[in-house]
């Protein structure tokens, strides 16, 4: 499943932020937030690809854009079909939600008792409805745009006063896909020429937060430990000095992290200065040893990091 700028930021962040930093613990949340969302993302992509789709359909997951005034969409599933078009907006809130639709409060009250409000899922599935028409206008495409709003976690309990609300649990898909057939005519809509249109729209936002470099932890990290313990390099081997670990590749997940908190280049210093490494010789061999694409020429060399360098590991 396609993940967000923000989903693999984050996650990099969580296992390099210094520990004593201010925002150490709103990040660890943020990451099981995120986490969560992307559990119900993939419990409702099960769900989805279990239903009989009556005629074409397609499923766009995570699509993300920014509208003509510059403000950014993320939608958790847009069910496009020759009927219509739906907007799923997934939620995975625990406890017991309400809703006050007079003042479009959202609220829920966890198991410990703390009622909190949240971001009202209805208006922001809402704003993506008006969106979406708008464009689908736009490009004299006719079909009706739809929206739900759908709880993956089947411990919550929705409150009465959730009733006449757009709001199901995970389990009634099928059925309300069901009831949206009934309830609508095929069109002559091109499916393919819509899909298109709003790739075309469509892009990959930046992550929600940026961490200067300095509140990042260096060093290669031990996977084993959980990334809590700094890895030494030997002839060619990082090596664990609290569980013994030995490897040659862990060198590319400090890249990769290092290329999504920090910077898609890196030069000779940098690295050195990034994994520990002291000598400007052997950090050229192990560059090269990565194959990284230099570029630049004499004191403005740099290599580039690649973005698939998790994939290159031996
Ligand atoms: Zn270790």
């Amino acid at each position: 499943m396609h993940k967000s700028e923000n989903y693999y930021y984050m996650e990099a962040l969580v296992s390099r932020l210094l520990a004593d930093d201010v925002d150490f613990i709103k990040v660890q949340e943020k990451y099981y937030r995120i986490l969560a969302g992307i559990s119900g993302e993939e419990k409702l992509h099960r769900v989805l690809a279990d239903y009989h789709f009556k005629d074409d359909a397609t499923i766009l997951y995570n699509f993300e854009c920014v509208n003509e005034k510059g403000f950014s969409h993320e939608i958790d599933a847009i069910v496009l079909t020759t009927r219509f078009l739906l907007i799923i907006e997934v939620k995975q809130i625990s406890g017991t939600l309400f809703y006050k639709p007079l003042f479009h409060e959202f609220a829920r009250l966890t198991e410990e008792g703390v009622l909190e409000n949240f971001p009202n899922p209805f208006d922001q599935a809402f704003r993506h409805q008006l969106f979406l028409s708008h464009q689908l206008s736009k490009w004299s495409i006719q079909l009706p745009v739809l929206y739900i709003v759908v709880n993956a976690n089947i411990r919550t309990k929705l409150d009465q006063s959730l009733n006449n609300s757009p709001i199901i649990h995970l389990s009634g898909m099928p059925l309300f896909l069901e009831k949206l057939y009934a309830n609508h005519h095929e069109t002559s809509v091109d499916l393919e020429h819509l899909k298109n249109k709003l790739k075309s729209l469509s892009c990959r936002l930046p992550p929600k937060m940026k961490v200067e470099s300095h509140r990042l932890r260096k060093g290669v990290l031990c996977v084993k430990c959980q990334f809590q313990n700094v890895m030494y390099y030997h002839f060619g081997l990082w090596i664990c000095s609290q569980c013994g670990e030995k490897n040659k590749d862990a060198i590319y997940l400090a890249l990769h992290q290092y290329r999504i908190l920090i910077n898609d280049r890196i030069t000779n210093r940098e690295l050195r200065e990034f994994v520990g490494i002291e000598s400007k010789a052997v950090a050229s061999k192990l560059l090269k040893r990565l194959k990284l694409k230099q570029l630049g020429s004499g004191r403005g060399v740099y290599y580039l990091i690649p973005d698939d360098i998790l994939e290159r590991r031996i």
